[in-house]
């Protein structure tokens, strides 16, 4: 017997999971595998934070259920660093929601905004959450392919008259995930023109905002003028200050979008530990030292990187933000077959560009995931044991 609905029928097991199945596998016959294909960083989250973390469990008040909008304190530090980081200004009351992570968010928002059989607009490739939360809410997505020679940027003038006319909802994430790519803030302009034009809500998914390089700041869409008549923001702790297993997130901007997804959130879920987000509040309003140092490990990490995937034929312009590198795979390879031989002959783990979405093929995605030394020796090891040079 399968008891199963139909919805989750369609829905495939998180991108990783077979990922996983065969890299313990793997290390079980005693092979060391360097793993660069999951978005985990292995550096840990400020002592700072651990430690407000330690002090906010002592507070028995802290225990009990957690306000599900969100403690004041986490609330009105999400609203300061947007005021500080963006200019922008947001009320801590209704147009800044806690979210258990935000993907947590960005799944519950596609329920709270569309009915079965409606579109969402969805990059491709992008993070697979956008596509899977539309298959359980029985909706449908349409792709917007990101091509290189258009910066990653999706051409809304491309997205046929029917399908606008059915969506509900678009979203969008810059810096990207799997492409690395960045945005200045003339782009958020044209796609807030668009959402304006044709009503339909943008979620920008800004979970790699503060991982930057060089002199690249990205931009907030909320900076532009409007925007919060039909855009909200979500944004993570996870990546700016390395607190993934926190489980901590944020979205702003709209009040009427985040008034329904606290609506749907008050009947599934409680909100996040309350000492959680007093820790997070606290990464907010403290020190940013931690963040650029993050950056410099990253940055040194991609040059390393680059230059190995350089020596192999492979060259990538170096990205402005995120820490992937989004790369092609070498000539007379699938993306599926490139990834999967990398993993057989030099036990490296990479992902497929097209587990991204159909426009992904003839790329792969690395995360710089581990200190540089092991992606010297995962570069090193894939020169050794496949014909893959370009030239
Ligand atoms: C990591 C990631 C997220 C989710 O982060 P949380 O840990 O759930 O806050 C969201 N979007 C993208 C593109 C990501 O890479």
């Amino acid at each position: 017997m399968v008891f199963q609905s139909k919805r989750m029928g369609q829905v495939p097991p998180y991108l990783f999971a077979d990922i996983n199945k065969k890299k313990a596998a793997m290390i079980q016959s005693g092979i060391d595998v360097i793993d660069l294909g999951i978005g985990d960083p292995d550096l840990p989250p400020p002592s700072h934070i651990v430690e407000k973390l330690a002090e906010e469990l002592q507070d028995p008040k802290n225990l009990k259920y957690p306000s599900f909008i969100g403690c004041a304190e986490f609330r009105q530090a999400v609203a300061d660093f947007y005021k500080r980081h963006y200019d922008v200004e947001l009320d801590p009351e209704t147009e800044v929601l806690a979210l258990i992570g935000s993907k947590e968010g960005i799944a519950h928002i596609v329920p709270t905004l569309i009915d079965p059989g409606d579109y969402v607009l969805i990059p491709d490739p992008s993070y697979p959450v956008y596509r899977m939360a539309t298959l359980l809410a029985n909706g449908r997505y349409y792709e917007m392919p990101l091509l290189k020679e258009n910066n990653f940027e999706p051409d809304f003038s491309q997205i046929p008259a029917d399908i606008i006319e059915h969506s509900k909802l678009m979203f969008l994430n810059y810096p990207g995930n799997p492409t690395a790519a960045t945005v200045e803030l003339e782009f958020f302009e044209q796609a807030v023109a668009f959402s304006k034009e044709h009503q339909i809500p943008i979620a920008h998914d800004s979970a790699y905002h503060m991982v930057t390089f060089g002199d690249y700041k990205a931009p907030s869409i909320l900076q532009v003028d409007g925007a919060k008549d039909s855009v909200v923001e979500f944004g993570s702790l996870s990546k700016t200050y390395s607190m993934t297993g926190f489980r901590i997130g944020y979205v702003v901007g709209n009040k009427a979008i985040i008034k329904a997804l606290a609506d749907l959130k008050g009947n599934t879920d409680t909100g996040q530990f309350t000492p959680i987000q007093k820790a997070a509040a606290f990464a907010l309003n403290s020190d940013q030292s931690c963040i650029t140092k993050y950056n410099q490990v990253y940055a040194e990490r991609m040059a390393v990187a680059l230059e190995g995937l350089a020596s192999i034929g492979i060259n990538v312009d170096p990205p402005k933000g995120s820490f992937f590198i989004w790369a092609p795979v070498p000539e007379n390879y699938t993306s599926t077959e490139f990834v999967t031989k990398v993993l057989e002959k030099a036990g490296v783990i990479l992902s497929s560009g097209n587990a991204f979405g159909p426009s992904g093929e003839g790329y792969f995605r690395m995360s710089l995931s581990v200190p540089s030394d092991r992606l010297f020796e995962a570069i090193k090891r894939i020169k050794q044991n496949l014909q893959v040079v370009n030239q």
